[in-house]
């Protein structure tokens, strides 16, 4: 069993952003690239997410700003500071933090973002970009972290079948095409999925993506499986994160395997440095 590293993948990434950062902006006489994040509310996991991207961007250079919108804002307040920003030469990306407290519609409220500073890849236009294989587009962050954390591995994805076990926008989606665009040959499974165990011990790459500890198991993989967990639980004995997988016995069986954490988290925040640092070479070269 080999570990995918994301980890060390994403400190890659940073790394060479940093330089780019540096060589494509700074010395030019450009400012720094800018992500702007909302977080609306008070949801202690999303605290967590959002000062991890602040300081990633602050390791590669570069700015950052978050507006803390309190639990009651209204969806006209926000949809006025996401048209300001929209508008605001000096921001390149913006993120709404997920979820949204229940009275705003997270969905609506993303597709008021301007598709050209979408770092999350989440508007109808961006989503539709993906759809056609068209690069100037803006792609999720975790489903691209997937795809980038197996190529740096060399894992060739071309006619590989792959099951995802989620069809969430955010994930599963968005995942499938990119697997699609790589040639390989992607399944989404979901909660009506029948014979799931058969389909993933089948498969060369199974990605899940489900939200409960432990979900899979050893009996749902083969030798040849490279697992990717993108899970992200609170182990209610040990209080630390894990993943979907049960990865003491998972582990002992398959080729390839992400460890949680240190596997597709990095590589979400990675991703998102890399779109908001792409929206803001597209803006210098627009002008
Ligand atoms: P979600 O919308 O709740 O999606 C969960 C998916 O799991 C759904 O498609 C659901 O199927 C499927 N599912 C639930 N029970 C199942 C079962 N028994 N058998 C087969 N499929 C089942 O959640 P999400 O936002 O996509 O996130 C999923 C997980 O990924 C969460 O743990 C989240 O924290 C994590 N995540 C991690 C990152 C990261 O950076 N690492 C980023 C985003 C999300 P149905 O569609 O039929 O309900």
């Amino acid at each position: 069993m080999q570990i995918l590293d994301g980890k060390q993948c994403a400190l890659q990434i940073k790394e060479s952003l940093k330089i780019d950062i540096e060589n494509n902006f700074i010395k030019k006489g450009f400012r720094a690239p800018k992500l702007v994040v909302i977080m609306v509310g008070n949801n202690p996991a999303s605290h967590v997410y959002v000062s991890g991207k602040a300081k990633a961007c602050a390791q590669v250079g570069m700015d950052s700003q978050i507006f803390y919108l309190e639990e009651t804002t209204t969806e006209l307040e926000l949809e006025k500071l996401i048209k300001n920003l929209n508008k605001d030469n000096s921001v390149d990306g913006i993120l709404l933090q997920l979820p949204v407290p229940d009275h705003i519609d997270g969905q609506k409220m993303i597709e008021l973002i301007s598709p050209d500073k979408d770092v999350d890849g989440l508007t109808k236009a961006n989503l539709g970009k993906l759809v056609a294989n068209d690069m100037t587009g803006l792609f999720g962050c975790t489903p691209s972290g997937v795809i980038e954390l197996l190529k740096h591995n060399n894992i060739d994805l071309k006619s590989k079948d792959v099951v995802i076990i989620n069809r969430s926008l955010l994930v599963g989606k968005p995942l499938a095409f990119m697997f699609l665009n790589e040639n390989a040959t992607p399944i989404m499974a979901h909660s009506k999925t029948n014979a799931l165990a058969e389909k993933t011990r089948n498969a060369d790459i199974v990605v899940v993506a489900v939200g409960k500890k432990n979900f899979l198991t050893e009996d749902m993989v083969s030798e040849k499986t490279i697992v990717v967990d993108v899970g992200i639980n609170r182990d209610q004995t040990t209080n630390k994160i894990c993943g979907d997988v049960d990865f003491e016995n998972v582990s002992k069986k398959v080729s390839w395997i992400t460890p949680v954490p240190g596997g597709a988290g990095p590589m979400t925040i990675a991703m998102l440095l890399k779109n908001t640092y792409k929206t803001a070479l597209n803006k210098i070269k627009r002008n």
